[in-house]
């Protein structure tokens, strides 16, 4: 068996594992396979594989690999987003995970032809390294969003904090939730914010038990392009 097949099997296994010890269903969530890293015929293996919501971080490359790969996959755009480049992207992806200030809402309400499926991205844990919107400016942000009704929101993202600490993180998901709760409960038509996009490869479990509905797994699943990692 390959160790792509390896991943897989243990990524799957670890999934169905924890939703079965918290009684979620397996169909709840989604693996964004994050192929930032890896070729495109990595990502075209991993479609093969069934995995067909890939992540992307940086234009160029998404653009490049959607060259290649010409059909069948869901894309997520999930790194930071400089408003030049929006006009780029936004017609070439499914979902933006990472709208993290007002200006990228301006500007993809300007270049967007169609409604554009949104995250907002929330820096729970406070990082200053780390974009987002602050907890504090959450409610404030989703109501002045609806001014502009190319951005539709169907969840929160965020990033956990850079530590060993599992509870940390865990608090951090939990807090997400928590916000998310609170819009979804609102009913806005422009927000259904129904959609929770946490946990990445030595986290997505914990994502899982707290209500992640998008995991983004990146190393752990596709892994990397060099060496015997194949
Ligand atoms: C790279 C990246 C991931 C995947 O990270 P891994 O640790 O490789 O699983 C997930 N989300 C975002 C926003 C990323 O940039």
């Amino acid at each position: 068996m390959s160790n792509l097949q390896q991943r897989i099997e243990k990524i799957e296994y670890d999934i169905q594992d924890v939703c079965t010890r918290i009684g979620r269903e397996r169909s709840e969530i989604t693996v964004v396979a994050v192929t930032k890293e890896v070729s495109a015929a990595r990502a075209s293996a991993m479609i093969d594989a069934g995995f067909d919501h890939l992540g992307e971080n940086r234009p160029e490359v998404l653009l490049d690999k959607q060259e290649t790969i010409q059909s069948g996959a869901t894309w997520h755009f999930i790194g930071n987003v400089q408003s030049r480049k929006v006009k780029d992207i936004i017609h070439q992806i499914d979902y933006l995970h990472s709208v993290d200030r007002m200006s990228l809402a301006k500007e993809i309400q300007k270049r967007a032809d169609h409604v554009i499926d949104c995250f907002v991205q929330v820096n729970v844990s406070g990082e200053e390294s780390k974009s987002g919107v602050t907890p504090a400016e959450l409610n404030s942000f989703i109501e002045q969003v609806a001014a502009y009704d190319k951005v539709r929101v169907v969840g929160l993202m965020t990033m956990a904090p850079f530590t060993e600490d599992m509870e940390l993180i865990r608090s951090v998901f939990r807090s997400l939730r928590e916000l998310r709760d609170g819009i979804a409960a609102k009913e806005l038509s422009h927000a259904p914010c129904t959609q929770l996009s946490m946990g990445m490869s030595n986290d997505f479990i914990i994502a899982i038990e707290e209500g992640a509905t998008h995991v983004r797994i990146g190393t752990a699943l596709v892994g990397a392009e060099s060496g015997e990692d194949a």
